[in-house]
């Protein structure tokens, strides 16, 4: 039996999920199944004999364009031109549609897998517009497989952005229906950075900015291997103008909005702006303890009094040593190929004891900073 969340809200697992489709519900008027296939043979594959009729409504994804009317909060996550979700582009976002005896069910579903790296805040959006739309309509089910990681994730997602809890106070608040739900550890990081972004996806932040190196590091295992990467996940060279910009001028593009902007020192070509910046706190991380040891045989000494040598900034596009696939190399300007500083996807640590990893390091005394 699904358990009862909140008002017209119920977490299950996929028997819960299988029972109403086949027998319908006096309840239930919406699923949301997030399971690692989309489509509604994942069923007859989990149980044999088992058929579900179903009728499309329609497919969404990432990079496509939203149509639909379950929402308007989901262009960001849906990956518009531009957007920078951490979701490989072409990947499917959800399908909706009607499910279940007498096609009665209005089932949303999500491909997602129960592992640690999986991207699940990049699914949250469209998640929550049709869990608040089946709650004005009825009565919605959020089930996985086992009902324990992946529709906890979710709903605890749901209950952080609307009742604006913490991590943890909806992790215990959800226990308080049904007892064992935990979702995956990788999972749990991206709730916290969900709270630490104000209970959204904030594609700006520097909190997703990371989270973004980490899933394209854990994807790009090609980069062991030397093979290319796939850049579009990069970030836009801020040396071109944009697409829609119909500036050719590179310098006059930058700084209209003020922006400050990083430039070659020798050749003054824009090469990050402040946005690409990944930021990090002086002196943070495990490896800083050895480190001022070394260098001041005080561990304790204040880290503020190293200043930081290196800006670090997410893969850029203009970066082709980066997407040439080497595990680490330089990064030389595009323009006048000056030595600018050095890729490593491994880490790198900056002067200040903090280690980055992946790191894309430009060395302050190889760049200008230009604010306009
Ligand atoms: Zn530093
Ligand atoms: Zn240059």
């Amino acid at each position: 039996m699904p358990y009862r969340v909140r008002e017209n809200l119920f977490i299950g697992n996929i028997s819960d999920a299988a029972e109403i489709l086949q027998n319908g519900s006096t309840e239930i008027t919406h699923i949301l199944s997030v399971l690692s296939s989309a489509t509604i043979s994942f069923f007859s594959e989990w149980r044999s004999g088992l058929v579900i009729p179903s009728k499309e409504i329609k497919k969404v994804y990432v990079g496509g364009s939203d149509t639909g009317d379950i929402g308007s909060g989901s262009e960001d996550a849906s990956g518009g031109k531009g957007s920078k979700s951490s979701l490989s582009p072409e990947k499917l976002l959800y399908s909706l549609e009607y499910a279940g005896k007498d096609l009665k069910m209005v089932r949303m579903a999500v491909p997602l897998r129960d592992m640690e790296s999986e991207d699940l805040l990049d699914y949250l959006d469209v998640c929550f517009d049709f869990i608040d739309q089946s709650r004005k309509d009825g009565f919605v089910l959020v089930h996985c497989f086992a009902g324990v990681s992946r529709s906890a994730a979710i709903i605890m997602a749901y209950l952080m952005r609307t009742e604006h809890l913490s991590q943890e106070d909806a992790l215990e608040s959800l226990r308080q229906s049904c007892e064992f739900v935990c979702p995956n550890d990788g999972f749990l990081d991206q709730l916290k950075m969900f709270e630490e972004m104000g209970f959204k996806v904030d594609h700006a932040s520097p909190i997703y900015k990371r989270f973004r190196l980490k899933v394209l590091e854990t994807r790009g295992e090609s980069y062991n291997r030397g093979e290319k990467i796939d850049s579009s996940k990069f970030g836009a060279d801020p040396g071109l103008p944009s697409e829609d910009s119909s500036e050719v001028e590179v310098p006059s593009k930058v700084g209209n909005n003020g922006t400050p902007a990083y430039r070659c020192k020798k050749c003054r070509r824009v090469v990050a702006l402040q946005d690409n910046v990944v930021d990090h706190i002086p002196g943070e991380g495990e490896t800083s303890f050895g480190w001022y040891k070394r260098k001041s045989g005080n561990p304790y000494i204040k880290s503020d009094e190293f200043e930081c040598s290196s800006i670090f900034v997410e893969p850029l596009q203009w970066m082709t040593a980066v997407e040439e696939g080497a595990l680490e190399g330089k990064l030389s300007c595009v323009h006048c190929e000056a030595r600018l500083g050095y890729f490593n996807w491994s880490g790198i640590q900056c002067s200040c004891g903090s280690w980055i990893t992946p790191a894309f390091q430009l060395h302050k005394s190889r760049v200008d900073i230009s604010t306009v």
